[in-house]
């Protein structure tokens, strides 16, 4: 059975997305926001570009495209896989209108962007995922689009960055997004055994499915402060060992502590970062 069909009014060529408007702006426009980390009012201007809570370094959720804006050189990322959409295998109720619906607020075509983008200098095969979309849950589309970065990135002999959230896997799809963990995952060692480096940033939240497999398969995992990263929720773990769990579980800090992340990394902080590990562990270092 074909999972995709493709029609011509999803194909988008864009190869600046940084010059495309989206539909609805994903960060509010009110005077204050509340930190969901430390429950703090801050005022928006205080928050700066990058989103973090000056009171407890929190970095706020932000979109695929205000990531981009963040973190690649000015026009310099090359969208590919667009134009591919599911074919609703479970016939789900609403599940197409829903989606013509986030596409059309949110201007993404599926919870991650892939392409290529330059970060300091370096070239990279880049994801973002998006958590405005359908919280960034992957579906077969997701697993499609990020399997093919990986596939061309090992055919091109390209380091592969993303930057991963996720409520996990899709609902509406059933066992097909489950799949998507197993496949995404031979992509990921393949592009492994070809001597290619791969750098996971987890972002608040990435959970679920996402968790357990790419988000954690990376050769080096950053992490954002504060973010949340798990695989069941919390009161689902508490109410099957019976126990109570330390305030900071599933935290980045938290994890870094334990030795699943490697370091905690601030927005500002990881365009250098990032294009240093990519240096570091390119080809001509081996
Ligand atoms: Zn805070």
């Amino acid at each position: 059975m074909a999972l995709f069909s493709k029609k011509d009014k999803y194909i988008r060529i864009t190869p600046n997305r940084t010059q495309k408007k989206q539909a609805k702006p994903v960060v509010p426009d009110e005077l204050f926001s509340k930190c969901p980390a430390c429950k703090h009012t801050i005022y928006q201007k205080d928050l700066g570009s990058e989103r973090i809570c000056p009171h407890c370094n929190y970095t706020f959720r932000i979109s695929a495209q205000e990531r981009l804006d963040l973190t690649v050189e000015p026009n310099s990322f090359v969208e590919m896989f667009t134009g591919i959409e599911t074919k609703d295998p479970l016939k789900f109720p609403d599940y197409r209108k829903k989606l013509a619906q986030i596409r059309q607020e949110t201007g993404l075509d599926e919870a991650v962007i892939t392409g290529t983008a330059l970060i300091k200098g370096e070239k990279v095969a880049l994801g973002i995922m998006d958590s405005n979309f359908i919280m960034a849950s992957m579906g077969t589309v997701v697993g499609e689009k990020i399997t093919r970065l990986f596939e061309f990135a090992t055919l091109e002999g390209l380091p592969v960055v993303l930057f991963t959230a996720s409520g996990g896997a899709r609902m509406q799809e059933g066992i097909m997004s489950l799949m998507q963990m197993a496949k995404v995952s031979a992509a990921v060692k393949r592009h492994s055994m070809a001597g290619l480096f791969y750098l996971t940033i987890l972002t608040d939240p990435t959970t679920g499915g996402v968790t357990a497999s790419f988000a954690m398969e990376g050769d080096i995992i950053l992490a954002e402060p504060q973010s949340l990263v798990g695989f069941a929720g919390r009161r689902v773990i508490e109410n099957t060992v019976r126990e109570d769990l330390p305030e900071d579980f599933q935290k980045a800090e938290f994890l870094l502590e334990h030795g699943f992340v490697d370091a905690i990394v601030r927005r500002r902080e990881l365009p250098d970062m990032i294009s240093r590990l990519v240096r570091l562990h390119g080809r001509n270092h081996r």
